[in-house]
């Protein structure tokens, strides 16, 4: 079970492409020498830009980070970089060994100034320099993790100069560009930040006062803004960033604690499924509301939690449930699946608001599909309860029958009640007793005037919805969703 997350890190054409440029000059240049005076260009490019905004070339436009990010990466061992390569001595002297070898290269072929090698020359050290590069550096990304290079490279080092006097200047409180996170009690301490992180950082647990991630290692890739599930990151600069933390509403998160509890029941619901009750010990009594989730702790070094939705109604402030599905070689799933009845856990919480029914609300349309069935369970119990609420729509969408979960309940509960609508529908099986499809199938045919919408599920299914939603007339405010993956709403 591999701590460390591969994931996408390319997300423009530069950072996918880049690559091209080491290729051209290292193996190019052996060629070609007069190539490698492409790399003036570019330690004079990394040199400026790190004056402004730290090691954000690193991240966005290295052609040898796009070699270990495009090429390199999905191939990786992606393992723990040692710390003695991330040391400031060994940084240091690798360093001062490259520069001095550098210099002595330059003042060599400064000798043959004028001559008609001396182009030729001059290039080859740069070629040399870049080969060297794509060699060690390569074996390293390929062995450990696929920026380990990087955690010494000299021009890494050059640029934390550059960005030291830009910091000195003043000028970096204008043009600097960190990781800010948008409101510190929304962060689900998931450390998923931390394990996408291509240098294996810790940005959920070194915000400022300002909200903002001062490392002057981070290459301000964006990986982990694209892998937050909270959505709560992005790369800012100290203004906007003290402005999003004084603008960032709360609703939801305002009653989050820590709360000590015990595993009062574990119910097998299937082979990778199970249902965890716990009873709460300090504070004994926990106000919540379907609709929220909660955290559960996995492990304290480094400190970390996993969020969960609350399956559970709230009738007696005591008690809470949650349903949890064992990942294959998920980290936090294999920790939480080795609990016992009667162990003690620490969790954290309530917490969201985004499905949480407001108040007035009428007629709702709940949607999920997969695990994200979990937090409709308590949510059709307490709109139940709700005199006001005069009809639930319920779209259960599954592959295969064996799939669903509360399948009975939902169906009594359908048979009890004139206001309650349950469509279970699979994709994957043919018979009388399911809807046949996807939840998506099934939004035309409903009248959705007056209805709020909740959604929870794959991105694929909140996606399309969404839009089918709009299509069919329902107001983008009437819409709310929760999802683990970062949605993108824009058509
Ligand atoms: C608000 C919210 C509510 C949630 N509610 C529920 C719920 O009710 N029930 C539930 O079961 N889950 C729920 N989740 C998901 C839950 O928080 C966890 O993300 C989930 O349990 C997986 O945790 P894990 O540590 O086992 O998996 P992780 O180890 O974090 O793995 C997560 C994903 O990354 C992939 N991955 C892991 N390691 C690697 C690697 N080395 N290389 C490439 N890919 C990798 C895994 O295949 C998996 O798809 C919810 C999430 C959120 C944000
Ligand atoms: S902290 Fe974020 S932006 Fe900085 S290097 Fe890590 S993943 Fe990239
Ligand atoms: S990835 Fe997880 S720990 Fe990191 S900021 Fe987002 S919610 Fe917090």
């Amino acid at each position: 079970m591999n701590y460390f997350i591969k994931t996408n890190r390319t997300f423009t054409t530069v950072r996918k492409y880049a690559w091209v440029v080491t290729l051209l000059v290292a193996l190019g240049g052996l060629w070609q020498p007069r190539l490698g005076l492409i790399v003036i260009g570019i330690m004079a490019g990394l040199t400026i830009t790190a004056f402004f905004t730290g090691r954000y070339w690193c991240g966005n436009f290295c052609p040898h980070g796009s070699l270990f990010d495009s090429i390199i990466n999905p191939i990786s061992q992606n393992k723990k970089i040692p710390k003695i390569l991330k040391s400031k001595s060994f940084v240091s002297l690798f360093f001062i060994f490259f520069m001095f070898n550098f210099t002595r290269k330059l003042i060599n072929v400064m000798r043959l100034w004028g001559s008609y090698q001396f182009i030729d020359r001059l290039g080859l050290i740069f070629v040399n320099t870049y080969l060297i590069v794509l060699i060690i550096g390569g074996a390293l990304a390929l062995l450990i993790n696929s920026r380990t290079w990087c955690q010494f490279c000299p021009m890494g080092s050059l640029q934390k100069v550059s960005h030291k006097l830009g910091e000195y200047s003043g000028i970096t409180k204008y043009t600097e560009k960190k990781v800010t996170i948008e409101n510190t009690s929304k962060c689900h301490t998931c450390g998923k930040c931390s394990r996408v992180c291509p240098f294996q950082l810790t940005p959920y647990l070194e915000f400022d006062e300002h909200n903002q991630f001062n490392n002057i290692n981070c290459i301000r890739c964006s990986t982990c803004v694209e892998n937050c599930p909270a959505n709560i990151l992005s790369l800012q600069v100290e203004g906007n960033a003290k402005r999003i933390k004084e603008n960032s509403a709360t609703d939801g998160y305002e009653n989050r604690r820590r709360i000590l509890a015990i595993i009062k029941n574990i119910k097998d619901l299937k082979d990778d499924l199970k249902e965890f009750e716990f009873q709460f010990i300090n504070p004994r009594n926990v106000q919540y509301k379907a609709g929220q989730f909660i955290l559960i702790k996995i492990q304290d070094n480094p400190l970390q939690y996993r969020a969960y939705s609350i399956s559970s109604n709230n009738r007696d402030d005591g008690t809470l449930k949650v349903i949890i599905k064992k990942v294959e070689n998920g980290y936090g799933t294999n920790l939480i699946f080795k609990h016992n009845i009667g162990d003690e856990v620490v969790l954290e919480g309530p917490m969201g608001n985004e499905l949480v029914v407001p108040e007035g609300a009428k007629k709702l349309l709940f949607i999920s599909n997969g695990i994200g069935v979990t937090p409709f369970i308590g949510l059709v119990e307490e709109s139940l309860d709700r005199d006001e609420i005069e009809s639930i729509i319920f779209l259960n969408g599954q592959r295969f029958e064996s799939d669903f979960i509360y399948n009975d309940q939902f169906k009594m509960m359908d048979l009890d009640n004139d206001k309650f609508k349950y469509m279970p529908i699979t994709s994957r099986e043919s018979n009388d007793i399911f809807l046949k499809g996807y939840v998506t199938d099934y939004l035309d045919d409903l009248d959705l005037s007056e209805y709020k919408v909740f959604m929870c599920g794959s991105k694929a299914m909140i996606e399309q919805s969404y839009h089918k939603l709009l299509f069919n007339g329902v107001n983008s405010k009437d819409i709310y969703f929760e999802s683990e993956e970062r949605i993108n709403l824009s058509a």
